[in-house]
């Protein structure tokens, strides 16, 4: 994320304010120009109300360009559910930019938003299904018991992971649905993909239950981000996908304040077209800083992985990939 400043007063702006915090004039996010005062040409997004959604309406839409995305928002009779989409549309905003800062499409070939989002709770009573978060043609399906904290951790224990949060599922998500996009008309490219993360036609259920029952292979690290990233070709590119997202977003910031060498573009679309060896470097610089930064604040660490050498060459083929340089 870069830094904004008040239209008004100058005053600095964090990317969730929906008012200057020095002069109290009401602002709104837009994707094209930055934080705008209210009023005049800038319309709130209608879910500036039920969900303090920061950004301006996209033209005659009503919704912002990120809230358009939702096709689904979670029954709001039940308490607490309207914090938990406000928490999840939190987390989704700074995504959505970064894929428009990226030139990734965000409509499909009718003009209508792609990917869209479904945000459920589960049903009550013991024996329903419970709502799996993931992705099928377009729609991805978020669980909103994600957006609880304590039951977000509690998942993390259950499941093993050294890191589960909801910018981290959502830069999961999207990747599968940049697969289907970035491979439907273009074979050299999915054939270049399965060359560097597998043949992607194995059985998909087969693999990940073999994954929930037998675990990771044990020397899964040497080349991959994650255990999960070692249960099917797809996981392995999602995976990879959302770290490539991490350092960039996690790049632009540093960057912004001043963490990292002034010599990395601020821009972030001029900071994705580095090659993925110069982010990593500076990265793992950054990323030992935080995490004995986070230690010495009794915080978890900050990242909680390791950038090989063949997942940093991964990483790259997707840089090149979102860029569009492959
Ligand atoms: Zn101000
Ligand atoms: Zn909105
Ligand atoms: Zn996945």
């Amino acid at each position: 994320m870069r830094r904004f400043h008040c239209p008004s007063c100058r005053h600095e702006v964090f990317f969730a304010n929906t008012a200057c915090l020095s002069c109290g004039t009401p602002l709104a996010y837009d994707p094209a120009q930055g934080f705008v005062a209210l009023g005049g040409a800038a319309e709130p997004c209608a879910n500036r109300a039920p969900i303090t959604c920061n950004w301006t309406a996209e033209p005659g839409a009503g919704l912002c360009r990120s809230c358009r995305h939702t096709t689904l928002v979670p029954d709001l009779t039940i308490p607490g559910n309207a914090d938990r989409w406000a928490r999840i549309e939190a987390a989704k905003r700074p995504l959505i930019r970064l894929l428009d800062l990226l030139g990734l499409p965000l409509l499909d070939a009718a003009g209508q938003p792609a990917p869209v989002f479904r945000l459920m709770g589960d049903p009550p009573g013991r024996g329903a299904p419970r709502v799996l978060t993931g992705h099928k043609g377009g729609t991805i399906t978020l669980n909103i018991a994600e957006a609880d904290d304590a039951r977000r951790e509690a998942m993390r224990n259950a499941m093993g992971e050294p890191y589960r949060t909801l910018a981290g599922h959502f830069r999961h998500e999207v990747a599968h649905h940049y697969w289907e996009v970035l491979t439907r008309d273009d074979p050299g490219r999915l054939d270049r993909l399965r060359a560097v993360f597998g043949d992607d036609r194995q059985d998909y259920g087969a693999a990940l239950a073999a994954h929930y029952r037998d675990g990771p292979p044990p020397d899964w690290a040497q080349s991959h981000i994650s255990g999960y990233a070692a249960a099917h070709p797809w996981e392995d590119f999602a995976e990879t996908w959302a770290h490539v997202l991490h350092l960039l977003d996690g790049l632009e910031t540093a960057r912004a304040f001043g963490l990292v060498p002034a010599t990395l573009p601020e821009d972030l679309p001029a900071l994705a077209r580095l090659p993925m060896s110069a982010l990593a470097d500076v990265w793992i610089d950054l990323s030992l800083a935080l995490n004995v930064v986070n230690q010495a604040m009794g915080h978890e660490t900050f990242y909680p992985f390791v950038l090989s050498p063949p997942v940093i060459a991964k990483m790259e083929v997707l840089r090149a990939l979102m860029t569009g340089e492959a």
